[in-house]
């Protein structure tokens, strides 16, 4: 089975509607406020991803784009400007940023209360705990392609490699909750460790987070698994228009075919980040509108 994250995340968004409806008879129309700070072409791309989709929901966007050079200072006061401003419901500090600044200090100054990406240590700490708040949108994502697949998580063995903050260590603490979505046994895997293929081979579910392309080849994988691909990697393409292709951390065409379920690349969980991004500031704008 493909698990089509295109046909997932419109389903998702669809969902979101009557939410959106009722916000907007009150008078409330869900905003986000992007803020991208350089010229970073991948980053352009997501900007305006993200912008299109809020649109076509007929909710609000807005981008800052400040200038490579911008100092710490600076996007520190945007960020206070915009916890104040009550057309956003959400703050999104379009990730990476330049290296003079300092990026945990940025995210910390986001209120938590308008966390649209769930990457807040005060979001964070509340995932670990069970508590309510946004959850972090690409793992979100997973949970919802998996809940969407009908694929079970409890009593399965799922092996996460890659421990960033925000994919492979939240995932793994998702997915070991005592909740629908998880009651999983996680192992997490990363550059350290020691016989991968001996680990990853006994996953049910296997979630691959660690940008290298098509890492993960048939022998990674026992028949039947699950196979969640969030690697994005360019890999060159000559014969191709724009000279490249985008390719997974999975090796598609050798994993699928032992695969029980598997998300492609485009079009796997890409899609899925952004709808999450649209449903925690709908969360947020339902939740801590005055
Ligand atoms: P990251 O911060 O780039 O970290 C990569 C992780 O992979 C690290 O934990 C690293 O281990 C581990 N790793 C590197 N080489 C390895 C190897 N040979 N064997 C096992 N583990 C290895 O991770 P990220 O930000 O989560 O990004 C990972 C990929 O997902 C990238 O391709 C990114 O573009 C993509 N991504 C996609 C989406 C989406 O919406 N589709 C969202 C986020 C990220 P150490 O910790 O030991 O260094």
């Amino acid at each position: 089975m493909l698990i089509d994250g295109k046909k997932i995340s419109q389903k998702v968004r669809n969902s979101l509607k009557p939410k959106i409806e009722e916000l907007k008879e009150k008078g409330i129309t869900p905003g986000l406020a992007v803020i991208m700070i350089g010229d970073n072409p991948a980053s352009q791309v997501y900007v305006r991803m993200k912008e299109k989709a809020f649109k076509k929901l007929g909710l609000k966007s807005k981008s800052y784009k400040l200038p490579a050079d911008t100092s710490q200072g600076e996007v520190v006061q945007l960020i206070d400007e915009l916890n104040n401003n009550d057309e956003f419901h959400g703050i999104l500090l379009q990730l990476p940023v330049p290296d003079h600044l300092d990026e945990m200090e940025l995210l910390e100054k986001i209120d938590p209360h308008k966390d649209s990406d769930g990457i807040h240590p005060v979001s964070l700490g509340k995932m670990v705990l069970g508590i309510e708040a946004p959850l972090p949108c690409t793992p979100h994502g997973i949970l919802k392609l998996l809940e969407y697949s009908n694929i079970e998580t409890e009593g399965q063995h799922a092996v996460v490699i890659g421990r960033s903050n925000i994919v492979g260590k939240p995932i793994m603490n998702l997915l070991g909750q005592k909740t629908d979505y998880g009651n999983a046994t996680v192992t997490l895997c990363h550059s350290r460790t020691k016989n991968i293929k001996d680990i990853t081979k006994q996953a049910d579910i296997l979630i691959s987070a660690v940008g290298r392309p098509e890492m993960v080849t048939a022998d990674y994988v026992k028949e039947g698994v699950v196979v969640i691909d969030v690697g994005v990697n360019r890999v060159d393409a000559p014969n191709t228009e724009k000279g490249y292709k985008l390719v997974g951390d999975v090796d598609f065409d050798a994993v699928e075919k032992k695969a029980r379920a598997i998300t492609p690349v485009p079009g796997g969980v890409g899609p899925m980040t952004i709808s999450m991004l649209i449903y925690n500031t709908v969360f947020l704008a339902d939740k801590y509108s005055a």
